[in-house]
């Protein structure tokens, strides 16, 4: 007899979080809708949740871990084994090398997926502790580090980050991001694009800042076409203006080094910096006077802020506006969200945030939340001598794909000596695999989106359950054995034992928390009430304690009505905590226990940005000079989606866009095969000519090249596209952050 029911579940691939509901028919997912009674996203879907499906479905996810037979990925076979051979071979492989070159020459690369997967977000910590390598890198680095480091030196916390208060702000100013494509990004908000249609319909102002007419300056009041890379001098002018027309707001009791911004900002006046940044210099002073005189008003930059040379000042810059006109932790403007796993007991000082604590072998990076720049991993692989990595650990990383100068990245894998990659596909990077561990599926393991949910427009939560049920391992258990491996042969092979350890900590610091609730009661008489229910696995335990201690939670019953994970479970929609408030000074964690808005790193690097104005002016860019930026597709995430024929079926959506003017000047019509040379690479792209976007830029999206021999993405492999990273190039780092630079990559362009 045919069953069929119906679940809910928060979509886990973008950073939405958008409510699904999934239609089950004999154990197969076969409708998918968006979830009409989630409170958040209230029945919002793109593309990419509606084939959720289509992932766990596809033919080419492994299902069972692989080994590779032969040396070159282009010809090689892959032998499915079982989980205890392919732990053998992952025991041999790492501990060889960790015992004859110590654990320096064990490199871990976390991909951007990890962070929308429970399991990861819990135990890649501990992975990265057991490994106890220097060599640490992520996809951080190629995308968000700008803001975790000016965060990190304006609030003393990098994981402490404002985000646009979009359902009450009246004004919208928007740097680099693209909403409508990418449904939002460090800032969690499901129909991103139906809240903005909100702020315009009450009323309110949307200013897009992007050198493309993206779909989401086209939904703006003003599309502002800036040249690539030069955000940060734009915004520092508009700080100019604030300073310079007295158009400052701004609490000194719980801002610091405000004159030492004033007297640094001096020097950009926006005449200065208009020919730089390509916008004149009355709507520099226009667009900051209507920024300073709406009720409200919030700066919100990313992507395209982030990955270029100056990123950090950039993302302080975004956050400075927002500070010095009162619009920070204020509602309409920018807020930090309490999530119901964060018990919001900070006390107002803190230890501060350093970078640097040690530096990279080969290029003296240094680190920066314990990571070296994602850049510098293959000099770190192909370099010789002491210390050079030999061995690779992955989760949910393609960095053959997703980090600067690829054909170098190519060779830097091809040279390792073992390589280990938990991840669901053989693709451009794992094809380099001696072994790869799949996980399972989005639709198999428990979720709670502990990063998104911290970076939510309305405070809120949501736990999903496994749907579809598997015998295979969980991720946390893979990266737990993984764990027990690095650390060495005592440890052991019982994953229960890493377990016990984070459980009996998360409790032990509850326990020991300020104020807290549950002083008095004992870590075993609450383990016995976290474990009560033997269906759920740790990750669920580990997410019971931090709801249960989190700043809504019932504290183990000494908060009446308070949330635990059985209260999240009886709410498959999900629980709206309400509308964001303010959180500050507590939530600061500088030494100080103030906003340092005039921290030394960033005067610093504002008189670096001061010498490439100067640089620029000195040296105007050729008329002909073309940059480079990337774009997004609604379809499509990084690399992730484009073996699901459903979003990359249609029209071709890896294409150069270019202006008419600037195709016409190189002899290309639309269609036609493009060269785009850069200083490090070259690529072959159909051409797509389109007036939304500024003259002397182009753009490739990111994400694409599955022509790689070895891959095993049947559908991907069919509408391969180029991969716009063989022209990005590992020399030019943002040094705060280390983040690479994706954006206003000079190349040239001539028809083939
Ligand atoms: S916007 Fe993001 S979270 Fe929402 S359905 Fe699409 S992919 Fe999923």
């Amino acid at each position: 007899m045919t069953t069929e029911t119906i679940h809910h579940r928060a979509c886990p691939l973008c950073e939405a979080t958008c409510g699904l509901e999934l239609t089950v028919r004999d154990g197969a997912v076969v409708r998918v809708r968006g979830d009409r009674d989630n409170p958040f996203s209230n029945g919002f879907l793109c593309p990419k949740g509606a084939s959720i499906a289509k992932l766990h479905d596809d033919p080419d996810r492994l299902r069972a871990p692989v080994v590779r037979v032969g040396d070159d990925p282009a010809t090689a076979t892959w032998r499915e084994v079982s989980w205890d051979e392919a732990w053998e071979i992952v025991t041999e492989g790492l501990r060889r090398v960790i015992d004859r070159d110590g654990r320096d020459a064990v490199a871990v690369y976390l991909g951007n997926p990890s962070v929308h997967s429970l399991g990861a977000v819990l135990f890649n910590a501990p992975l990265v502790r057991a490994i106890g390598s220097r060599n640490v890198f992520s996809a951080s680095t190629v995308d968000q580090m700008p803001k975790h480091v000016s965060s990190g030196l304006l609030f003393g916390n990098p994981l402490l980050m404002p985000v646009p208060d979009l359902d009450r702000t009246d004004h919208l100013l928007m740097l680099g991001a693209n909403p409508y494509e990418s449904n939002g990004s460090l800032c969690t908000a499901p129909d991103f694009p139906g809240r903005m249609e909100r702020i315009r319909a009450r009323g309110g102002k949307i200013v897009v800042v992007d050198p493309r007419h993206t779909r989401t300056a086209q939904a703006a009041d003003e599309w502002i076409p800036i040249i690539p890379g030069t955000d940060a001098h734009l915004l520092v002018a508009m700080l100019h203006v604030l300073f310079e027309e007295d158009l400052v707001s701004i609490d000194d009791t719980l801002v610091t080094g405000i004159e030492a911004v004033a007297d640094t900002v001096a020097p950009f006046s926006p005449a200065r910096v208009a020919p730089v940044c390509g916008i004149d210099a009355a709507d520099i002073v226009r667009m900051t006077r209507e920024f300073a005189a709406a009720p409200t008003a919030v700066a919100y930059g990313r992507i395209g802020t982030h990955t270029v040379g100056f990123g950090t000042v950039a993302s302080w810059a975004v956050d400075a506006l927002n500070i010095v006109t009162g619009n920070l932790d204020a509602p309409g403007g920018a807020m930090f969200p309490l999530p119901a796993h964060d018990s919001g007991r900070d006390r107002g000082r803190g230890r501060g945030f350093v970078t640097g604590r040690r530096h990279s072998r080969v290029g003296n990076h240094p680190e920066v939340r314990g990571e070296f720049p994602a850049a510098a991993l293959p000099d770190e692989i192909l370099t010789p001598g002491a210390g050079k990595v030999r061995a690779l650990v992955t989760v949910a990383g393609n960095p053959a794909l997703s980090i600067p100068d690829s054909t170098r990245v190519a060779d830097a894998l091809a040279d390792l000596e073992f390589m280990v990659c938990v991840d669901p596909y053989r693709n451009e990077t794992t094809r380099f695999a001696d072994v790869i561990l799949p996980p399972p599926s989005a639709l198999e393991r428990t979720d709670y989106h502990m990063a998104f949910f911290s970076l939510a427009v309305r405070n809120f939560a949501q736990w999903s359950p496994p749907l579809i049920p598997t015998a295979a391992p969980q991720e946390h258990e893979i990266l737990g054995r993984l764990a027990l491996i690095a650390t060495g042969p005592d440890a052991g092979d019982d994953p229960g034992v890493l377990d016990e350890m984070l459980l009996v900590g998360a409790l032990e610091g509850a326990i020991a928390a300020p104020d807290s609730p549950i002083a008095d009661r004992s870590v075993d008489e609450l383990l016995a009430v976290v474990r009560a229910d033997p269906s759920r696995s740790t990750v669920d335990h580990l997410v019971d304690v931090m709801i249960r201690t989190g700043a809504h939670g019932d504290w183990f019953g000494a908060v009446p009505d308070g949330l635990s994970l059985d209260a999240l479970a009886a709410a498959p929609h999900g629980i709206d905590l309400g509308p964001l408030t303010p959180r500050l000074p507590g939530a600061l964690r500088t030494t100080s226990g103030t906003i340092e808005l005039g921290a030394p790193a960033i005067i610093d690097d504002l008189a670096r940005l001061s010498a490439a104005l100067d640089d620029a002016l000195a040296h105007p860019a050729d008329a002909d000079r073309l940059v480079l930026v990337g774009r997004r597709d609604l379809r499509s995430n990084n690399s992730w989606m484009h073996n699901v024929e459903v979003l990359v079926k249609g029209r071709a959506r890896c294409t150069l866009q270019m202006h008419p003017d600037d195709a016409a000047r190189a002899g290309l019509a639309d269609g036609a095969a493009a060269e785009i040379r850069s200083r490090v690479g070259a690529v072959v792209a159909p051409v797509e000519t389109t007036t939304g976007i500024r003259r002397g830029v182009v753009s490739l999206p990111h994400g694409w090249g599955h022509d790689r021999p070895g891959a095993a993405l049947g559908v991907a492999a069919g509408r391969p596209g180029v991969n716009s990273n063989v022209l990005t190039d590992p020399g030019t780092l943002d040094p705060l952050s280390g983040n690479a630079t994706l954006n206003g990559i000079p190349v040239t362009v001539r028809a083939v």
